[in-house]
């Protein structure tokens, strides 16, 4: 029998088991053979951290910055490898902007929502809801930095704001036109300067989602016993995949990368190449997930013959009194010059900062191509072949006086 803290098919996992019966299949049978391994990545534990210092700050009535130099979770608030101060106030503010700006009404801040009556794996924690006789409002906050998630359709937002309405009876009870504006506030990866990505939709569509797509799809992954290897459907959503170093399409992609060789690279053809370019992000997941289970099982004692624990680097600093003895010795040629920051650096410092690195900032002509994946978000770029090069500087025939 699962237990419920692990469940699988909780909100944060909604993106990944609508798209792939294979995440919770293998996770369900992990979890019932007692074979489950949970190995909690350092970006997770610091963004569940950071989630901990927004919600006393609300809870609270005070700011982020208050707890400057405060441990939460083994994170201290404002310190270098910390919990970012700015990302958390981004968020912070745009919860207290929505009750600032909308008055009177019932606030829900990191509250978990288990509905077994509907389902028993239905379970979520809203980061932060409210509503009041005008909308529900449902704010989502990302901590990462790596992959942006958007707020229109987004399934996770969908689960939680099922939820909500579900557990509340004034909320079942509200014409299915009453307003539903659904966010992710993910200050790391879109910036501090951008409005949190939102997604005005209806209760009537929210329950829609989860009467006909959510609650068959949980149900029908609840009845599937047998796995196929059909049943894994990789994608983005293999991001935090908690079964993913034993999943048989990330395990075929490692493989695929380990046997192949530079020479062998070079004789495959474009189609071969494309085939092996689009599983490059699944080689490079289970690679993560490799290096993260390897360094806990040592941590916790096991023996694994071709990896070892070693310190980190770390680099010589000075001890108190060096400052005066160097300058003593070298003078200026102690310190290394002053050097502007970057546009991207300005732009973090103030609102100033942006209009300057507006106003000033600039890209210089590209110094040539990189490749990246489809799904990169920037418009793909044509190589300038000799004829394109020549063809600029071709004069017209009335030039050469023909
Ligand atoms: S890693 Fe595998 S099991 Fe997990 S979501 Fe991706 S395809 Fe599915």
């Amino acid at each position: 029998m699962i237990h419920l803290e692990h469940s699988p098919l909780g909100g944060s996992g909604a993106h990944r088991f609508m798209t792939c019966a294979g995440s919770f299949l293998l996770h369900r049978h992990q979890l019932e053979n007692d074979e489950f391994e949970n190995i909690e990545s350092e970006f997770a534990s610091r963004g569940t951290a950071a989630h901990e210092l927004a919600a006393r700050a609300i809870i609270e009535n005070t700011e982020p910055f208050e707890y400057l130099g405060e441990d939460f979770g083994g994170y201290l608030v404002g310190w270098p490898g910390g919990i970012s101060l700015d990302a958390t106030h981004v968020y912070f503010n745009e919860c207290l902007g929505i009750v600032d700006r909308q008055g009177f009404g019932r606030v829900l801040v990191e509250e978990t929502i288990h509905l077994p009556d509907l389902h028993p794996l239905l379970r979520g924690t809203v980061d932060f809801g409210y509503y009041n006789a005008i909308a529900l409002w449902l704010r989502d906050y990302k901590n990462g930095e790596g992959i942006g998630v958007a707020a229109g359709g987004n399934r996770q937002l969908l689960y939680y704001a099922f939820l909500m309405i579900m557990a509340d009876e004034h909320l079942r009870n509200l014409p299915r036109d009453f307003p539903c504006d659904l966010g992710i506030v993910q200050p790391n990866f879109y910036g501090i300067f951008e409005e949190p990505d939102t997604w005005v939709t209806t209760i009537g569509y929210v329950l829609d989602w989860g009467h006909n797509e959510l609650l068959p799809r949980m149900n029908a992954l609840m009845r599937a016993q047998d796995i196929d290897e059909s049943d894994f459907v990789p994608g983005s959503h293999c991001q935090f995949c908690p079964v993913l170093l034993d999943c048989p399409k990330m395990q075929q992609a490692f493989r695929e990368y380990v046997e192949g060789s530079e020479d062998f690279v070079l004789m495959l053809t474009d189609e071969e190449l494309d085939r092996y370019y689009s599983q490059r992000e699944y080689a490079r997941r289970f690679m993560n997930a490799l290096e993260a289970t390897v360094h806990a099982r040592l941590i916790g004692g096991a023996k694994i013959p071709s990896a070892k624990l070693v310190e980190k680097k770390t680099n010589r600093v000075w001890k108190p009194g060096a400052q005066a003895a160097l300058t003593a010795a070298f003078g200026d040629k102690a310190f290394t010059p002053r050097e502007i920051k970057s546009p991207a650096q300005i732009e973090k410092l103030s609102s100033r900062g942006k209009e300057l690195a507006l106003e000033f900032g600039y890209k210089p002509e590209s110094v040539g191509l990189s490749v990246a994946p489809i799904s990169d978000p920037r418009p793909a770029a044509k190589p300038k072949t000799n004829a394109a090069v020549f063809e600029a500087h071709a004069q017209r025939p009335e030039e050469l006086g023909f």
